[in-house]
């Protein structure tokens, strides 16, 4: 058994060995390096104390000083964790408490999962897996280290990361683990909401197909104590949405955020929920899009998720996955304006991972065509584009008021109607007779 080990993997841990720490490699880069896929990820453990770690090497970043991290450049300037070696001292189901260890034994001890449990030492060339969690990588199968029902009581986050995990490299769960896992599901409510967003980010953002841990996600109840607006949407929905975030790339984890959250507008209205023509200024496409802004906004929020992402995703939400019929140009551009270009690409996409689901949908690649060109002439599509401006109004001798927008939006109105009509010469007569009329009524 032997890993193939990066030159600048044995630089760090020759530098601190020879400086008298015992250093493994371990984690993510071991497990992966057993699976046969290459990783630049690779992190370590070690006997030394941070601040010894951060005297062996010349470039360093404190990490996470607190729990044994320093960040260690090798010398092509890639980061590495480099991790005193620790134990758990006391754990209250949100984080496990940590001291330091003067052994990797104790360090492995603590880790969630058995294929997560392995050192590799980079001179030695000796693999230490005490828990088999080779063997259990080579039978596919997903299993704490240690009693389940206590290291999931430890830290429930790990309930969600058997489920990533499980996930990412199709294992299958060990029943013991999944009936303690099953069992914990309902502690989830406990951890921070920042760390449940983390997870599903990840189950969202990585190249497996994010259906395999959200299936368990719904399978194991974690959906119903996390994601309740999830948990509504009956199975055939459930699957198609599933097979929809399948169908877009890993690299646009909030555009497959969008596609998983956009159903949630269809289980029957709750009383309680506040009226949808109202969300945040967006105009939905229709009452369950609304309803779906909604429910998905609440969730966005729960997971303390950005403004902007909120924005975002939101945005996408608003329109739902089907295409909307938009036959001539003026319908087109209205619809344009409606929800902004930016966002076009991101509609584009959920359109064609819908249509590659259900094949018998109308295809959307006219529409995406007409769109784009649409987009590339260039035409005026908001108050800021036409070829008038509220100083025009000024110069006409008008005080500003509230009704300069509202007259620049009927001129925006005749320009997306005829993008041709965005001239001076043209609009500058109907612009004085218009403000004339308001500032008389005005
Ligand atoms: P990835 O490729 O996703 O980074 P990884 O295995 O490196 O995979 P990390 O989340 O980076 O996953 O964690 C690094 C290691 O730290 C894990 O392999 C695991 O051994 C340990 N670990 C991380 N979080 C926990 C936790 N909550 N409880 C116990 N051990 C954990
Ligand atoms: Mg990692």
């Amino acid at each position: 058994m032997k890993l193939d080990t990066p030159d600048e993997v044995r630089w760090i841990a020759r530098t601190l060995e020879e400086a008298g720490y015992d250093t493994w490699a371990v984690g993510g880069a071991v497990r992966d390096g057993l699976r046969g896929a290459r990783t630049a990820d690779w992190d370590f453990a070690t006997l030394a104390r941070p601040n010894q770690v951060r005297r062996l090497f010349r470039k360093t970043v404190p990490l996470g000083i607190d729990h044994g991290t320093v960040g260690v450049l090798d010398r092509k300037g890639v980061m590495h964790e480099v991790t005193t070696f620790r134990k758990d001292v006391d754990t209250d189901g949100r984080h496990a408490v940590i001291s330091f260890a003067d052994r990797i034994e104790d360090d492995l001890a603590r880790r969630d999962f058995t294929i997560n449990a392995l050192a590799w030492h980079p001179l030695r060339e000796v693999l230490l897996d005490p828990y088999d969690g080779r063997g259990d990588l080579e039978a596919g199968v997903l299993r704490t280290v240690g009693v389940p029902e206590e290291r999931f009581a430890e830290d429930y986050l790990r309930v969600l990361r058997a489920l990533r995990f499980a996930g990412r490299f199709d294992l299958r769960i060990h029943p013991d683990t999944w009936a303690a896992l099953v069992a914990s599901a309902p502690e989830l409510v406990r951890l921070s909401p920042e760390r449940i967003r983390e997870e599903l980010v990840k189950v969202l953002g990585g190249t497996a197909p994010p259906s395999r841990a959200l299936a368990l996600y719904r399978a194991s109840g974690a959906t119903e104590v996390v994601y309740p607006e999830l948990h509504a949407l009956d199975d055939a929905l459930w699957e198609r949405t599933l097979a929809v975030v399948d169908a877009l790339s890993p690299a646009s984890e909030w555009l497959r955020m969008a596609a998983l959250l956009a159903p949630v507008g269809h289980p029957d209205p709750r009383a309680d929920e506040p009226s949808p023509d109202d969300v945040r200024g967006l105009r939905a496409a229709d009452p369950i899009a609304a309803r779906a802004v909604v429910r998905a906004m609440a969730v966005l929020s729960r997971l303390r998720v950005s403004n902007r992402q909120l924005d975002q995703v939101s945005g996408w939400v608003a329109e739902g996955l089907e295409p909307p019929v938009l036959e001539t140009g003026a319908e087109r551009r209205r619809w344009l304006a409606r929800v902004g270009p930016e966002r076009l690409d991101g509609y584009l996409r959920l359109w064609q991972a819908r249509h590659r689901v259900d094949p018998s949908l109308a295809d959307p690649a006219p529409l995406a065509r007409a769109l784009r060109e649409e987009v590339a002439a260039g035409p005026p599509l908001k108050v800021g584009d036409l070829a008038v401006t509220g100083r025009d109004l000024i110069a006409l001798g008008h005080r500003p008021g509230p009704w300069f927008g509202e007259v620049l939006e009927g001129l925006l109105e005749l320009v997306l109607d005829d993008p041709a009509r965005n001239e001076r010469d043209e609009l500058m007569p109907i612009l004085t007779e218009r403000a004339a009329r308001a500032a008389g009524s005005a």
